[in-house]
Formats: C-alpha cells, structure tokens, sequence
C-alpha cells in the first residue's frame, strides 16, 4: 500500500488549520464565533460574551533563553495572550498557564519564569486560574489561555472593515524585529568569545520591545472613553502586511497602507539602518510588536485625530482595488505576507 505523506510545509501554518479544522461546524447556541480571529466569542447573557483564546510559546522556536531571562518570558506569555483579548475589543479577566520543563530546569528558574507571570497578572488584573504541569524530554514549552469580557455589541472582528474606513495602527512598529537582530548580534559575538559581555548599550527601547512587549490594554481603554468601537480589529504579532491582509481577507475589502505613515520610532530606524535593512520593511514583515490594527469609520475620525498613540496609515477600499502599499514615490506595490511561518524554518 502506498503511504500518502505531505510535508507540512506545503500548507504552511494558516493552511494547515484551514485544513484540519474545515469540516467542524459549531453546534452549540452559545458559540458566536469559533475558529478564524483573534479568540473565540461564546455568548453569555443577552448582551455579553466571553473571549477566549490560547497560544504556545516553545523553546527554540518562540525564545532562546540565551538572551531571554525566564522573568522577561513570562510577562511576554501573558502580555502575548491579553493582546488576543484587547484586539477583540475586549477585557481580559482570567488566564491558565500550562507547562512542560525538562530536568535542566532549577525550581528557582521556574520562580523567575511565574514571578513575570505575576508581574503581568497585576499590570493587566487578571486572575491566574489554573493550568496544567508536566514533564518535557527537551526545554520550555509553555501555552497560556486567556479568558476575557466584552459588551457582544462592541466586539471588533477581523470581518468589520468597509470600504473608506480608516486604517489605524497604535503605537509604533518594527521595533520589536530590530530588537531581535540586535540580540541575535550579541549572541553570535557571545558564542564566538564567551569573555566579550553584551553590548546593548543604546538599544534599551528596541531590546525592551522584543523582550517585553505590553499589550494595550490602554488604547481599548481609550477607545471606550473616546466612544469609539473599532469597525474591525487584530493584534499585530506577525508583522503589519500579514495582518492588513487578514482583515481585508476576513472582510472582503481592499486597502492602502502608506509607507511615509507607518509609525517607527526613531531608535527603530536607526538600529534597522545600522543592519542595512530598511525600517518600513521591519514594520511590515517582522513581528511581534503586539500593537493593535483597526479601521474605524471616518466619521469617527475627529475623535482620535492628533492622539500620539494611534496613527493613521491607509485606508479601506473595494475587494476589487486589491490590497496595495504604496511607497515613499508613490508607487503602489502589491501587499504580500512575509511574516513568520514556523513551518519554514
Ligand atoms: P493568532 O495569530 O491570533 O494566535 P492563529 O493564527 O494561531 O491566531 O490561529 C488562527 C485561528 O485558528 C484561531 O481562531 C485559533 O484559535 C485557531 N486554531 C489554531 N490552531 C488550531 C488547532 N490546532 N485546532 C483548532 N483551531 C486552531
Ligand atoms: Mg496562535
């Protein structure tokens, strides 16, 4: 008998899913929404829901502990799995940590690894709830759920954009991607001389971007106050062109994204020319930046306008105008993911 084998690199991550998980249908009344967004939506009165999502975070794919102190991981973990919530347009309330660790491990490694955790609970209220422990032959791996609250009306969805809204980013991108080159630079300067010591000395923002990253929780705070409900929303963790693409696919729409409006910060195009890489192309293709995508419509507009935390950069068009970044001549490029695809390592 002829054995079918297909290499999962042929389907890449978001096929894969695609294929495994097409044929469930949800049965239950309470699940509003399944598969396909940032969490999942379950209904719970007449006019909540409850948000759920989960992430994995595994050792030598997610982090390298040569430059990721188990404090710093931690946080991350959680931060990661709050944004989920935040970009639903939602409250995070509770979360579950569920680990596998290997031998190499002290207990006073894994005291550091939840003392971040801890940190991140109290900077974002919520409840760690429960979880799961369990041996692992090699490393860390770690999967947090996150469960969060939203008013169901104000539930933002990668399925929301129209054509004319506004493409809004918040804070500023490709920071964390130049962090990372910065500590891959050390390590390899490390592992070739173990005396030299790191030299990270004015990359503080950068490194902190990629080691640390906050969920905003404060721009859905802000969005509230300001009464403003995103049309459609989505965190950044894979880069901006993957995730512009993920709400014109999930809303039918096309858009242009403006090279000259992405937000970089200062420290960020320094560092990416330094690398001879060009700090646009970090924002759109790098990741991890946890920062939130959303559209909102332009009467909405006036309400955010001159708001140092969130940047217009594009607009919503017709599904037939196709997805396009124009650059700083003018011309328009088509918009293609180049983000992380574990898969291709
Ligand atoms: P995110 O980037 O927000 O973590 P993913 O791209 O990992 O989202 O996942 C996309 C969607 O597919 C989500 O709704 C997620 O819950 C779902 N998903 C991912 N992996 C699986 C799986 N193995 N089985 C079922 N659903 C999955
Ligand atoms: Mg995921």
């Amino acid at each position: 008998m002829d054995e079918k084998r297909t290499e999962l690199d042929r389907l890449g991550e978001f096929g894969l899913i695609d294929h495994l998980t097409s044929k469930f249908t949800t049965k239950q009344a309470s699940t509003t929404l399944g598969i396909g967004d940032d969490a999942a939506v379950i209904r719970i009165s007449d006019t909540e829901s409850m948000l759920v999502s989960t992430d994995f975070l595994i050792e030598g794919v997610h982090f390298n502990l040569m430059y990721m102190p188990l404090k710093h991981l931690g946080f991350k973990a959680v931060a990661v799995n709050v944004s989920d919530i935040c970009a639903m347009n939602g409250k995070p309330e509770q979360i579950t940590v569920s680990m596998a660790v290997s031998s190499k491990f002290p207990v006073e490694a894994l005291e550091e690894l939840y003392e971040g955790i801890q940190i991140a609970c109290e900077a974002y209220g919520v409840d760690l709830v429960g979880g799961d422990t369990t041996a692992s032959y090699s490393g860390l791996t770690l999967s947090i759920t996150a469960i969060g609250r939203a008013e169901t009306e104000k539930i933002a969805y990668r399925s929301g954009a129209k054509e004319n809204d506004l493409l809004i980013a918040s804070g500023d991108l490709g920071g964390a991607y130049v962090g990372l080159q910065v500590l891959e630079r050390e390590k390899q300067v490390f592992q070739a001389n173990p005396n030299i010591q790191p030299d990270l000395d004015g990359h503080d923002y950068i490194v902190q971007r990629q080691l640390k990253p906050e969920a905003r929780v404060d721009i859905i705070e802000y969005l509230k106050e300001l009464d403003v409900v995103p049309t459609s929303m989505i965190d950044i963790s894979d880069g901006l062109a993957s995730e512009v693409l993920h709400i014109c696919k999930a809303s039918k729409v096309g858009c242009r994204l403006y090279d000259e409006k992405i937000p970089i910060d200062g420290k960020t195009s320094m560092t990416a020319i330094e690398f001879n890489l060009d700090p646009a192309t970090c924002a759109l293709n790098g990741g991890e930046d946890y920062e939130l995508l959303f559209t909102i419509s332009q009467s909405d507009w006036d309400k955010i306008k001159g708001n140092p935390h969130m940047t217009p950069i594009g607009h919503i068009t017709d599904v037939a105008d196709g997805a396009y970044f124009v650059d700083k001549n003018g011309s328009a490029i088509e918009l293609r993911a180049q983000g992380w695809d574990h898969f291709e390592q």
